[in-house]
């Protein structure tokens, strides 16, 4: 992300609305004719609430499409190219790497309208429209004796179409996989408005959707797996006085044969943040806390792995404590569910890396980046699904009043740190234009150009969110 992005500015371009209330753009003049008014947004005051996500402001949009169905996303995205307009996908907007803000004036194409959801029990499969939130899934699944595992913590109002968008995962993909792994076929739209189906028998198109953030086509059904949830589930928690025991013991367990469904981590800034807001009375001294969730069908089984996980966290240093029964499995988890609230009382905005590195090398990579964030003006955190190696620095600041130059220098020794180690810039939230301009150190120039010609043949126009993902290609070389 550009340093000039992070900070919480309005767009001194957006078009002002014209006094008789029609479109004061042929786009959204167009749009309006073939779509009809209760599908095209285009009041300046209603724009305005389209240029953002969860981390960042872009440029409003000149016109934000509701499509109901695939036949609008089709009209949608043909009077967009006919009109010159990039295209923007949009779900909830909660995704914390910049993927859906506008980089330039756009058209937004919001799919929460299109909420369509069937479970086949029989098939063991869900059809889901890409508006429907994650946690719908599961919900509509769950009287046919089914789930759907993928579970980012903003289930709730995250939905298909960003999770697609950004492959994303959550505590439990360490056991399950995340939700490319549940992909059975998908549709898309193209930027031409041409209509695919794809499922992943051959050449797997869909899977190079999945995690395109919305740079390739727009995805507008998806037939997702569903499986039968674990009958029985063990929780503890385990702290720490440094670090490195704590991943020590994850390599012990998971060397020992445990695969535990969820296996989260949180740093000594992290455990402080949350016991400032809910005085759960966990150990404040602790350098690391895990909280391990196994489950399975077989309750002595359950129990056993648990303990083999508990033999490990001893082992290795750690202070265990099991939950009895789900009442105090659930308040083991309302610390690691309550982190994000936590962290918004410390500063207004904050920026969330998504490292990835080899587990043998977590203790080390939480140490060095534990020691930038001690150089650095800011606040640093750290939690994540450490069994996936898989870490979230967050760095908290206020862009009205602390140097947001910093901040993006900051998460760049950052992600500098996790490539120095092996790993790579993302696990789930994407690259968007956050990390952006982390990629020439990640990926290889040849690598590179691999992926802007994959880009160039599904998007040789640059017209799906240009400016995210490939720092070479830039909204400039539309
Ligand atoms: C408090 C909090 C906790 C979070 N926890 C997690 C977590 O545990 N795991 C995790 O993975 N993420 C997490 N996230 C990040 C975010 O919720 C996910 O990235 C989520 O998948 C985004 O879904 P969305 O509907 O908000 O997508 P958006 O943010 O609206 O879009 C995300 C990307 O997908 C593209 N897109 C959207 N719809 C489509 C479509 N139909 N076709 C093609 N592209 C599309 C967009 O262009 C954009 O690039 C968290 C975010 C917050 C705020």
């Amino acid at each position: 992300m550009t340093p000039e992005k992070l900070a919480l500015t309005t767009n001194s371009r957006a078009r002002k609305p014209r006094s008789d209330g029609t479109p004061d753009n042929p786009l959204a003049a167009e749009l309006t004719r073939t779509l009809g008014h209760k599908k095209v947004l285009h009041h300046l005051s209603e724009r305005l609430n389209y240029r953002y996500d969860a981390i960042q402001f872009g440029v409003t949009p000149l016109a934000v499409v509701l499509p109901e169905s695939t036949a609008d996303v089709v009209a949608a995205v043909k009077a967009a190219k006919a009109a010159g307009v990039p295209i923007v996908g949009r779900g909830a907007a909660s995704g914390l790497s910049g993927g859906v803000t506008p980089l330039q004036e756009s058209l937004v194409i919001s799919f929460t309208r299109m909420t369509g959801l069937h479970i086949f029990p029989e098939r063991r499969e869900a059809v889901a429209q890409p508006g429907v939130v994650t946690l719908k899934v599961t919900e509509a699944a769950k009287p046919h004796g089914l789930m759907y595992p993928p579970d980012p913590a903003s289930f709730r109002t995250s939905t298909i179409g960003g999770n697609l968008g950004e492959n994303a995962g959550g505590p439990m993909c360490f056991k399950y996989g995340v939700t490319g792994d549940y992909v059975r076929a998908l549709e898309f739209v193209d930027v031409d408005g041409d209509v695919h189906r794809l499922t992943r028998d051959c050449y797997d198109l869909a899977g190079l959707l999945i995690g395109s953030e919305g740079t390739l086509g727009l995805i507008t059904e998806a037939t997702l797996r569903l499986i039968p949830p674990p009958k029985f589930t063990r929780t503890l928690m385990s702290h720490f006085a440094e670090v490195g025991q704590a991943a020590e013991a994850v390599s012990s367990a998971i060397a020992a044969g445990a695969v535990p469904s969820k296996l989260e981590f949180m740093d000594r800034a992290c455990v402080g943040a949350v016991e400032d807001y809910l005085h759960l009375g966990l150990p404040r001294d602790a350098d690391a806390v895990l909280l391990v969730d196994t489950d399975g069908d077989d309750a002595e089984i359950v129990a056993a792995e648990l303990e083999l996980v508990a033999q490990a966290c001893a082992a290795a240093g750690g202070t265990v404590r099991r939950a009895a029964n789900d009442a105090e499995a659930d308040a083991l988890w309302r610390a690691r569910r309550s982190i994000s609230p936590s962290l918004g009382r410390i500063r207004p905005q904050r920026m969330n890396e998504d490292i990835v590195v080899p587990r043998s090398a977590l203790p080390d990579v939480v140490r060095e980046i534990r020691a930038l964030g001690d150089a650095s003006p800011f606040h640093l955190v750290q939690f994540g699904h450490i069994g996936d190696g898989n870490l979230h620095p967050n760095i908290m600041f206020d862009p009205r009043t602390e140097d947001t130059h910093a901040v993006h220098d900051l998460a760049h020794k950052i992600a500098l740190v996790a490539i120095r180690h092996g790993g790579v810039l993302s696990g789930e939230h994407g690259i968007g234009t956050m990390k952006r301009d982390f990629m020439r150190d990640a990926v290889d120039p040849v690598t590179l150009n691999v992926l802007r010609d994959v880009k160039r043949a599904l998007d040789p126009a640059n017209g799906l969110n240009p400016g995210k993902i490939l720092p070479d290609l830039l909204m400039d070389e539309r």
